[in-house]
């Protein structure tokens, strides 16, 4: 086997190899502890049929621990300078394809026809923070049916996503993400394992696609709609914020009044405190009863 990327005086040595210098507006933090990316690899139960894709490889610390467990791995990095290090470090590797885009501009069904057999599609990345919500909701969204991802990001934002209602973190990026996937923290990196080191931990999120979404709901863009407007002000009342968001004049009013009161739900409660069944009574409530 080869040695590790990722040890502290191997990342070193790449980068001085490279004349390489961080660009802290990439969100550039590599890791370099291997046993952090060996639980990774585990926790995304990783085998030679899995096809993965990772954002982001930066010198490729991450993608080799991919490249030695999976059958193949998509990697799409931004930053220009770290192509001929990727081409340098990942060569002893047959099946890695690294990709100079933005993965925000990648269309992933286009892209994965790299894939040359049938079998499960996992995310796994080490996100750069600065665009990790931008990040999950261009995966999450896309018309590529990923079947899991198990990602790092900053603690806090991992915990608004695996948040349960009536929790502080609760909000309407718990909604979207939960409305597609089931969500777990599975465990906590602290920042001395990158270099450089963040301000904040990190924390690895598993993602894993439900079958059908959480809830029924009749018209999807309206629900997220719906369940944005709701966190607007979180200190305001379900009732202030729908206001705010539709309309006040005495059409809107009635429409939502009538609608809240057939999905059995107080406009007094606070939007943090319902559930994504409750929302989803809501919002398809609001559908049943739109005029016009
Ligand atoms: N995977 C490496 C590791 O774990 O050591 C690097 C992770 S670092 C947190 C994030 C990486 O994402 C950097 O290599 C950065 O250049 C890249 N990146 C930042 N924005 C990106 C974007 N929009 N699309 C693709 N890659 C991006």
């Amino acid at each position: 086997m080869n040695k590790d990327i990722a040890t502290p005086s191997r990342t070193r040595e790449i980068l001085q190899k490279h004349g390489f210098s961080f660009k802290k507006s990439l969100g550039q933090n590599f890791l370099t502890e291997p046993n952090i990316l060996n639980k990774i690899v585990a926790t995304a139960e990783i085998d030679e049929h899995t096809n993965v894709i990772e954002v982001g490889p930066g010198i490729g610390a991450l993608t080799e621990h991919l490249a030695r467990a999976a059958h193949q791995v998509l990697a799409f990095e931004i930053d220009d300078r770290l192509i001929p290090v990727l081409a340098d470090t990942l060569s002893p590797y047959d099946n890695i394809k690294v990709v100079h885009n933005d993965i925000l501009k990648v269309d992933l069904m286009k892209e994965t026809a790299y894939f040359d057999q049938a079998g499960p599609i996992k995310v796994v990345a080490n996100l750069p923070y600065y665009i990790t919500t931008p990040i999950m909701m261009h995966i999450l969204e896309s018309d590529l049916a990923v079947d899991e991802l198990v990602v790092m990001m900053q603690r806090e934002v991992a915990d608004r996503i695996s948040a349960k209602p009536g929790t502080k973190a609760y909000g309407s990026l718990s909604i979207a993400v939960q409305y597609y996937m089931e969500a777990t923290t599975a465990f906590i990196v602290p920042k001395t394992v990158f270099i450089p080191q963040p301000n904040v931990d990190s924390a690895i999120l598993r993602l894993v696609r439900r079958e059908t979404p959480a809830v029924e709901v009749t018209n999807e863009k309206e629900f997220f709609k719906l369940t944005k407007s709701a966190f607007i002000l979180r200190r305001k009342t379900l009732w202030n914020n729908l206001l705010n968001s539709y309309g006040k004049d005495e059409a809107k009013r009635a429409w939502l009044e009538t609608s809240l009161q057939q999905a059995e739900i107080d406009p007094k409660r606070r939007g943090e405190t319902l559930s994504l069944e409750e929302f989803a009574r809501l919002s398809n409530a609001l559908e049943a009863n739109r005029q016009g």
